[in-house]
This record gives structure tokens, C-alpha cells and sequence, in this order.
């Protein structure tokens, strides 16, 4: 018998997440031993990914969206990896990985019916755990869809991205300037810009204090990785060059304002205008495997630098709040069972 840690998601939020409100971290007592498994395995936890999308699913039961809404009372489901300490199944041995969408916990039955949320991974590269849910997990894999599946980006662009510091964009301005693209990003505060300037971002700025516009105007751009939505992605639509592409990755300015606080888009007639291409994607649809291949190699040579914010252990949802509200610097993950 162990002492289990859950992260319980506790009631829908209207606007901002808060910690204890909207998810609680609960104790449970969990038998490795004799838990029933239909069909599954028992998953040990080694690193949970914390992920905007995750607010998207904190919604009512009756509003539709792309992907399921939680269920009020039972763990948070998120991205995980962990190994597997027990198993029914005969495709998923004791002692592999397995990466995919589980509770929020310590320990974890993935039932035969929840086997098609994940698989099986491999980690020849040794690379950390908090790594196979961010630098080579799913973030990644949306920043290499959005530039090159979406975004057909290439050498001689110019692009800019926002929310550059992130779990995405910190990758996608790398892989962008790798690709010989110049790379312009806005983050929320000066550390979060001097980090894009250590990572090779040609133009950085603090949306918060200077001006996006100015920066947008001085520097011409045709292609936009949008992560916030809202303003920034107006002032782009007013700045960006003819037949210029925005890959819309997400809109993060919008996740927690309540429906009469949303920003209301007042350039759209601008798509037209400048024969804009406006396209967004879902990571998930997409096959991402070469594109994971790459990053494993690049991260593990330390061609690409990674920031990760990593909290020990579970907490009652102040990790989550960090992300959202821009606190929290590099990808948010819980590293647990150390
Ligand atoms: P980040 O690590 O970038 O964290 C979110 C960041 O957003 C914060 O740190 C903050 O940075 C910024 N932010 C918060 N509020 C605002 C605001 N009002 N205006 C501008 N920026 C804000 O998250 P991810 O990299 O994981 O995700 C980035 C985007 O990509 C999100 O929109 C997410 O939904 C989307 N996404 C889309 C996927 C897809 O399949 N389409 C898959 C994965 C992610 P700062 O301090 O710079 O403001």
C-alpha cells in the first residue's frame, strides 16, 4: 500500500484558475498490488506536463469543444510519463515507459479501455523525464507542426512569434532560426526576453512595457506564430506583409477572461486585403514522429536549449495558475516520484 497523491480537479472557473477552488490536491491510499487493472497496467509517475489546453477542458459538460471536458470530481487528466510497475496487458511489458494522457497522481491504473490515449516509448537518449513531456513531447512537436506542417516556413523568412519564451515558442524560435529564418518574439517580462536573446532570437521585447507595434513596423514579417490571440494578434493583422500566413497555434490572452472581457478582433477585413493564408491546427491530428526523431537528437547534443519550470511533487493547482498567468517561465511540469 502507498500514499497516493492526486490532483482533483474540484469545480469549473468561471475566469482565472484557482488553487484549491478548481483543483485540490487529495491523499489516497493505493494497493499496487492487488488494484484491479481490467486489462491495463499500473503506471508509477515520473513527470506531468501542465498545458494551456488543460483550462479549454475545465469547462461545462455541455459546451463542445475539440477535446473532452473534465469531469468535476475526478483527477485531472494531463500528458504524463511514468514506468509501468504492474500490467495485465500483453502489449505493455512491467518495467517500459509509456507516455500519454493519465491522472494527475502518483500511481495510475491505465485500464484496458485508456490504452489508446498513449504508447509505449523508448529512451535511448537518456534524456530526462521532465524532457519526453516537453522539449521532445507534445509542445515541441506543435511548434515543428506549426512552422513546417502549417506554417511551410522557410530560410530567408521573417517570423514573428509571441508568447516566444514558452513551452512552444521557445522551440519554435530555435527550430526557426536553425531553419534560417529571422526570428522576432514578445514575452511578459525583461528576464523572459533576455532568455530569447540568449536563444538566438534576432529581435526581442516586453509586450507589457514597449510598444508591438513598433517593433512589428520597423521589422517587416510575413509569417506569424500566434500563441496569444486577442490584441497582439489585431496589431498583426494590421502589420504583417502581403500574403503573409498566421499559423494559429492558440490564444492564450483569451483563456481566462470571462465572455464580455473577450478581445474583440476589429482588422480581420485585412485577410482579404493582403491575401492573408489564417490557419489553425491541432497537434494531435498530426503524424509527429520524424519531427520527434529531430528533436531528440538536437536536445541531446544540447542544440537546443531548454527551460523548463519544474515544480517537486503535486501542488494544488499553483503551478497551473503560474502558466496561465505568465509567472511560471519555460514548460510547467511536475516531477514526481523522485
Ligand atoms: P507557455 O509555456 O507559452 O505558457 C503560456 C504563456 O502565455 C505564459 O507564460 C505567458 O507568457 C503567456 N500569456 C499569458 N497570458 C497572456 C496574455 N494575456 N497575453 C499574452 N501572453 C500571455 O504555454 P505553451 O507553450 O504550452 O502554449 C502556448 C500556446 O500554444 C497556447 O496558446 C496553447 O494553447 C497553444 N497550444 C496549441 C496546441 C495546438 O495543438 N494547437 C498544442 C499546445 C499548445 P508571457 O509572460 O510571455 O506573457
Amino acid at each position: 500500500m502507498v500514499q497516493n497523491e492526486v490532483l482533483v480537479y474540484t469545480a469549473t472557473p468561471e475566469g482565472k484558475v484557482v488553487p484549491k477552488t478548481h483543483l485540490k490536491k487529495e491523499t489516497s491510499e493505493f494497493d499496487v498490488d492487488s488494484v484491479s487493472l481490467n486489462g491495463g497496467f499500473v503506471l508509477k509517475t515520473k513527470a506531468l506536463s501542465l498545458d494551456p489546453y488543460l483550462k479549454g477542458r475545465m469547462r461545462k459538460p455541455e459546451v463542445k469543444s475539440y477535446s473532452p471536458p473534465l469531469e468535476v470530481g475526478k483527477p485531472l487528466e494531463t500528458l504524463g510519463v511514468g514506468e509501468v510497475v504492474r500490467s495485465d496487458s500483453p502489449d505493455v511489458k512491467v518495467g517500459s515507459i509509456w507516455r500519454g494522457l493519465i491522472d494527475a497522481a502518483d500511481y495510475s491504473v491505465v485500464s484496458g479501455i485508456g490504452l489508446h490515449k498513449g504508447k509505449v516509448i523508448q529512451n535511448e537518449e537518456q534524456l530526462p523525464w521532465t524532457n519526453l513531456v516537453g522539449s521532445v513531447g507534445m509542445p515541441s512537436m506543435t511548434a515543428m507542426v506549426g512552422l513546417f506542417d502549417v506554417g511551410k516556413c522557410k530560410a530567408g523568412e521573417t517570423i514573428f512569434i509571441s508568447a516566444a519564451s514558452g513551452a512552444v515558442g521557445q522551440i519554435a524560435c530555435q527550430i526557426a532560426k536553425r531553419e534560417g529564418l529571422k526570428v522576432l518574439g514578445s514575452a511578459g517580462s525583461d528576464e523572459k526576453v533576455k532568455h530569447l536573446k540568449e536563444i538566438g532570437v534576432d529581435v526581442a521585447w516586453n509586450y507589457k512595457t514597449e510598444d508591438t507595434r513598433k517593433f512589428l513596423e520597423e521589422n517587416p514579417f510575413t509569417k506569424y506564430f500566434d500563441n496569444v490571440g486577442g490584441e497582439t494578434l489585431d496589431t498583426v493583422l494590421e502589420t504583417i506583409g502581403q500574403k503573409g500566413v498566421i499559423i494559429s497555434c492558440g490564444a492564450i490572452s483569451q483563456y481566462s477572461v470571462t465572455p464580455s472581457e473577450r478581445y474583440r478582433l476589429g482588422n480581420t477585413m485585412q485577410v482579404v486585403a493582403k491575401s492573408i493564408r489564417w490557419e489553425g491546427f491541432i497537434v494531435s491530428n498530426f503524424d509527429t514522429t520524424e519531427h520527434e526523431k529531430t528533436l531528440r537528437k538536437l536536445v541531446k547534443a544540447g542544440d537546443i536549449k531548454i527551460k523548463e519550470h519544474v515544480v517537486d511533487g503535486l501542488d494544488n493547482g499553483e503551478a497551473f495558475r503560474d502558466l496561465l498567468d505568465g509567472t511560471a517561465h519555460g514548460k510547467v511540469v511536475y516531477s514526481v516520484n523522485k
